[in-house]
């Protein structure tokens, strides 16, 4: 069986290229790096792939992939008893120093409990030997919210990889791990490396309501707040993807960043608020690793908040356009969407154009700090279908804050004017583009001005789900997809809990994935986490998180909201209304 699985993970290495496969001599430090879902997710990830690099242009660091099994592979692992391997070598990840995840999304946690069990590792950190690798946590979820996972990890190093991760490596070397106790070892990267959260080091204490009375440390040395740093960058280095592969959603693209973070401050959005200040790179710097891109003969795809907001990206997409290349783009913003950009794009062959609304009235986009007005869709749409039919794809989002039925009928309204619009610019041509619509709930995150709020009741959300489809099916023409609030529910019990939905997140893996049975053998309601408005002084589980980001800032433009008052985007240079700058 061992050899159906290598000769699996070789064939996929002969499909790649970029792959880094080092010798294991030397004493290295050893690191299985995991992406908790498939293979083709996980390559999909450009931040993956940066922290790959990140690792492997150290000398004294060999860093492997490891991904979940699928389908035949899983079969394989299940039916052998085999332990998970890592990709480059085929090694048993419980045989590398180190097993470090990058979690970009909540959804996938149930596949960290998966990736352990298939690895013969203790779940919980407290049941781990010194066999055992140390499990280490990183990504964007782990600096929004840790604690719902707390107890899987010893621990995690916080913020962006750039920033700290060559800081953590020299000192986990530094610490004779090998030689030493577990415990000694975590308190002293606990106390050496002031990004970095060991968990067990940390004791929650609640009040008889259930909310959080403290989160501190146990031992004096220890630090109450825990930075989440962000990369300084000179603009000069341009994260892109390194290795290329046909088997990810992308297709052999290679993954160019233009920019960190955004600056438009929409209320509901995690990344808008800790990727802050928004940062670009010098537009010099992104053109060079394009041309490096296309020479090696590869389409690419430019990734950033919004696309349209880079400065000089006419000039970068008229290039590729020139030199023969493909391109595509992440997301664009309607009222920054430009003609010349959009001739590029179809002449890249990208048919479909996104753009987000998300709240289907004036009124609601004031509420979010949406700063997008009806007539600049309008204005976008018109745009768009004038330089050919694109297909348009449009995101909303149910269940904001303060949302009334006129929002909800808003968004038909608005679908039908867009409508309107596509089919006269688009009338002497004799075809129009497609509209489908991409209808999500609105899931509070922590570090947003929406964090104090709690996901509207599952019924309510279906509810208007039925209602847009039989308003939207009178439309004609204009298809439709919703996302199922009741993973609305998961995903925000696992964005907004603390550590005791861990238990939860075990029950969950323990019954395969069924949910209702998790919820059920939980002595906790896990109500409590996602339908629960939290008070503006409330202790949130991720409070203890230090980006610069002031509460005060947050709660501001929470009333705010609810005075249905936009306030300005980031000025970067001459604003230090957040704390960030
Ligand atoms: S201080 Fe101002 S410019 Fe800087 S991140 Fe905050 S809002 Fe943006």
């Amino acid at each position: 069986m061992r050899g159906k699985i290598t000769a699996l993970y070789r064939s996929r290495l002969a499909a790649e290229r970029g792959f880094i496969k080092k010798d294991w001599g030397g004493k290295r430090l050893t690191v299985a790096l995991a992406y908790p879902n498939t293979y083709a997710v996980g390559m999909s990830s450009l931040g993956f792939q940066v922290v790959y690099g990140l690792f492997n242009q150290r000398p004294d660091v060999v860093a492997e992939r490891v991904f979940l099994p699928e389908g035949q592979e899983m079969s394989l692992y299940l039916q052998s008893g085999e332990p998970l391997l890592s990709l480059e070598s085929q090694r048993p990840v419980h045989d590398f120093d180190i097993l470090a995840f990058s979690v970009s999304f909540e959804n996938d946690y149930p596949n960290i409990l998966k990736i352990l069990d298939l690895s013969g590792i203790a779940f919980q950190s407290q049941e781990r030997e010194a066999k055992d690798p140390f499990v280490m946590g990183g990504g964007i979820t782990a600096f929004l919210n840790p604690e719902p996972i707390a107890p899987f990890f010893d621990f995690f190093l916080l913020g962006e990889a750039e920033a700290n991760l060559s800081q953590f490596i020299d000192y986990f070397i530094d610490i004779n791990h090998w030689k030493r106790a577990r415990d000694e070892c975590l308190k002293d990267l606990a106390s050496g490396i002031n990004s970095l959260y060991v968990p067990s080091l940390y004791r929650q204490e609640y009040n008889r309501d259930g909310t959080i009375r403290v989160l501190e440390p146990r031992f004096q040395d220890l630090s109450e707040k825990i930075a989440a740093p962000i990369f300084q960058t000179s603009g000069t280095e341009v994260p892109c993807s390194t290795i290329l592969t046909p088997d990810t959603q992308f297709n052999d693209r290679v993954l160019v960043e233009l920019g960190r973070g955004c600056g438009h401050a929409c209320r509901f959005c995690a990344a808008g608020y800790v990727y802050r200040p928004p940062r670009t790179y010098a537009e010099g710097a992104i053109r060079s690793q394009v041309k490096k891109a296309l020479d090696s003969g590869s389409p690419v795809g430019l990734l950033s908040a919004a696309v349209s907001d880079i400065p000089g990206i006419e000039k970068i997409t008229r290039e590729i356009i020139e030199t023969g290349g493909h391109f595509s783009v992440s997301s664009l913003r309607a009222e920054t969407v430009t003609p010349g950009m959009l001739e590029d794009l179809r002449k890249s062959g990208q048919r479909t154009i996104a753009i987000a609304p998300e709240a289907g009235t004036e009124r609601l986009r004031r509420v979010i700090n949406k700063h997008l007005s009806e007539d600049q869709i309008l204005e976008a749409v018109r745009l768009i279908s004038t330089v050919f039919p694109f297909n348009l794809r449009l995101y909303f989002l149910v269940g904001l804050p303060t949302e009334t039925r006129e929002d909800i009928a808003g968004i038909p309204a608005l679908v039908k004017r867009i409508k309107h619009s596509m089919v006269k610019t688009s009338a002497k041509r004799g075809r129009i583009g497609q509209i489908r619509l991409s209808v999500n709930c609105f899931i509070p995150k922590p570090f947003t001005p929406f964090q104090w709020f709690p996901l509207e009741e599952v019924e309510g959300l279906k509810e208007k789900q039925r209602w847009l489809k039989k308003a939207l099916l009178k439309e004609g023409g204009i298809q439709v997809h919703f996302d199922l609030p009741k993973w609305a529910y998961v995903q925000t019990l696992l964005s907004n809990g603390d550590r005791r939905v861990s238990s939860m997140i075990l029950g969950a893996h323990g019954s395969k994935g069924n949910w209702k049975k998790a919820f059920q053998l939980s002595t906790m309601n896990p109500d409590f986490f996602v339908y629960r408005a939290r008070d503006l002084d409330e202790v949130l589980p991720w409070d203890f998180i230090e980006h610069g980001l002031l509460k005060k800032h947050l709660a501001r433009e929470y009333s705010l909201a609810l005075k249905e008052h936009e306030s300005e985007g980031c000025r970067v240079g001459d604003c230090r209304r957040c704390g960030i700058c």
